[in-house]
């Protein structure tokens, strides 16, 4: 059995030179990253990862993989030991996540690691300790794979501990790392467990029911499949439809030839097919397989192989863009005649103007029925009935309004606006951003502001106390102008939106149900909680049994 395992070696300092140095481990996510790629590498089936304080005390991976045969072991924590490259053409054409033999070396030259392990062709099991930088190799009981332990991690470099987060964030980010992974490696299974409580588990599975456990089975539900293929190219992989959107990249992940790698110009060509099928700053989901001849991937250009070079990047960016067009081109896009979604009648508008004959807009109508403990409206739809969260829809409906268009109408008498001195620093420094949200405000001495002009698409009641709700959402932390464009959409949505608990007459919810048809988004708010849930006439009749 040994025989047929890759034996550890030590890079020649002719290749050890070629490889792109730098720090692998920066918190305790990059130490995770290295150990389940090992593990991946190792052919393992099942990765458990287990920390304690945002795994600052102590992280665990291990693995059902192929181990470490004892003669091996005194080697792995050498600089540039590794048993998956030998020579410089090798560094050409890499096939494993791993190839510079530099991460358990430089683990070990922060933190207190101890590694067991075991072959299927060894009775017993090896477990090594390094003592002052010396290995110490001794036998000891294990299953066959491996498991490494990282304590104490920048016990003797203070300064590098200065710059993680709290145990809270980094323990965020492990997981983060772990779901990474397990989406690229739906096949294997995944078990993530914190200061002792199982945070993730995820069991052999399909690439869908991956996304569905990662992401949620609704998200999953609106994901379509992609698939492009040339002669050595393959881009393939779950993109979401237009009905969902997210306001950060932070669902959008891509793995080449399964290492994960910075999105970069490869969101630029997964999100230009669905420009005019999303609104502006909506992003879409999707995990992308890209998978090519190794010898077109230069993987060795950054030291955690975060980054990548493509050698024929026009084919590799259009591969991805074909494959997104060819899946999205059953959802037209809205341009030139088509009336844009922030033109639609708003509530506050007097009652619609239905076509004659025609009860619903779209095929897919929902029909108001009734309210629901004044905070639900229950509506039929064409096949079954629909459950909509008042709040949330409205949410969601003036939300993208206030993002999709700039339009404002004059408040006569503008409003007069009293604030402390924080406040008026805060709205000062925000007026741009305001106005093109439709918001004017008119500095009116220190602490007084005129408030001129309105967004058309919100209700003009109750302005002073939302703008002061708006003093707080300016002086959170910084974030990028995008994303604080959309926190105060948000949260200017949320403000004025419909509350549960509102009275609504049936006109008035058809009107909410009609909008939210209409909505890019009608599946969540702004926060990604369901707007509606939907239950069908084949789901209600095998509930009463009328159908198996
Ligand atoms: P690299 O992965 O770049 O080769 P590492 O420092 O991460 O370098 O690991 C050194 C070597 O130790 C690997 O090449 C591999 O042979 C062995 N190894 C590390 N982790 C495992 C594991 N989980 N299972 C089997 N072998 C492992
Ligand atoms: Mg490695």
């Amino acid at each position: 059995m040994t025989e047929s395992l890759p034996r550890i070696r030590i890079l020649p300092p002719t290749v050890a030179d070629r490889i792109a140095a730098g720090e692998v481990v920066e918190r305790p996510a990059s130490v995770v990253k290295e150990l389940i790629e090992n593990a991946i590498d190792a052919r393992a089936a099942a990765i458990q990862v287990e920390m304690r304080d945002g795994g600052l005390r102590v992280l665990r991976v291990s693995d059902n993989g192929h181990g470490i045969p004892r003669e091996d072991v005194p080697l792995v924590a050498e600089h540039f030991a590794t048993s998956k490259i030998q020579s410089a053409e090798d560094l050409a054409a890499i096939r494993t996540l791993g190839f510079r033999g530099e991460a358990l070396s430089s683990i070990a030259a922060v933190a207190r690691l101890e590694l067991v392990t075991r072959t299927a062709g060894e009775l017993e099991g090896t477990r090594l300790r390094l003592l002052e930088g010396k290995p110490v190799v001794e036998p000891a009981a294990s299953p066959v794979g491996t498991s490494v332990t990282v304590r104490d991690l920048f016990y003797n470099t203070p300064a590098r501990r200065k710059f993680l987060k709290s145990p809270l964030r980094e323990a965020e980010l492990v997981q983060e790392t772990v779901v990474t992974y397990s989406l690229a490696y739906p096949s294997i299974a995944f078990r993530l467990i914190a200061d002792g409580r199982e945070r993730y588990a995820a069991p052999p599975a399909t690439e869908l029911e991956r996304i569905g456990l990662a992401w949620g089975r609704d998200v999953a539900a609106e994901m379509i499949p992609i698939s492009w293929e040339a002669l050595d190219l393959r881009a393939r992989g779950y993109i979401s439809r237009p009905t969902v959107a997210r306001s950060r990249r932070d669902a959008q992940l891509f793995f080449v030839n399964g290492r994960p790698v910075r999105a970069g110009l490869l969101a630029v060509m997964l999100e230009r097919p669905y420009e005019g099928r999303l609104p502006p700053a909506r992003r879409p989901l999707a995990v992308i397989h890209l998978e090519l001849d190794p010898r077109w991937v230069d993987v060795n250009v950054h030291p955690r192989k975060a980054e990548i070079r493509f050698a024929q990047e026009r084919s590799v960016y259009g591969a991805l863009s074909r494959a997104v067009e060819e899946a999205l081109s059953a959802y037209p896009r809205q341009e030139g005649a088509a009336t844009p979604f922030w033109a639609f009648p708003t509530l506050a508008e007097p009652a619609l103007l239905r076509e004659e004959g025609a009860e619903y807009r779209s095929a897919g109508g929902l029909r108001a029925l009734a309210q629901l403990h004044h905070s639900y409206i229950v509506a039929q739809t064409p096949d079954g009935m629909a459950l909509i969260d008042q709040h949330a829809a409205h949410e969601q409906i003036l939300f993208e309004r206030l993002l999709g268009s700039r339009r404002s109408k004059p408040l006569q008498p503008p409003l007069r606006l009293e604030v402390t001195s924080q406040e008026a620093q805060r709205l000062d420094s925000h007026l741009p951003l305001l106005a093109e949200l439709g918001i004017e405000l008119e500095p009116f001495g220190s602490r007084t502001f005129l408030v001129r002009n309105w967004p058309e698409s919100l209700p003009d009641k109750e302005i002073p106390a939302i703008l002061l709700a708006l003093c707080e959402e300016l002086g959170r932390v910084p974030r990028s102008e995008g994303e604080l464009r959309e926190a105060v959409a948000s949260k200017l949505a949320c403000l004025s939106a419909i509350k549960a608990g509102d009275v609504l007459s049936l006109e008035a919810m058809q009107g909410l149900l009609d909008s939210l048809e209409a909505a890019w988004s009608p599946a969540t708010c702004p926060h990604g909680r369901p707007a509606i849930i939907t239950l069908s006439l084949t789901e209600l009749e095998r509930r009463f049994g009328r159908r198996q």
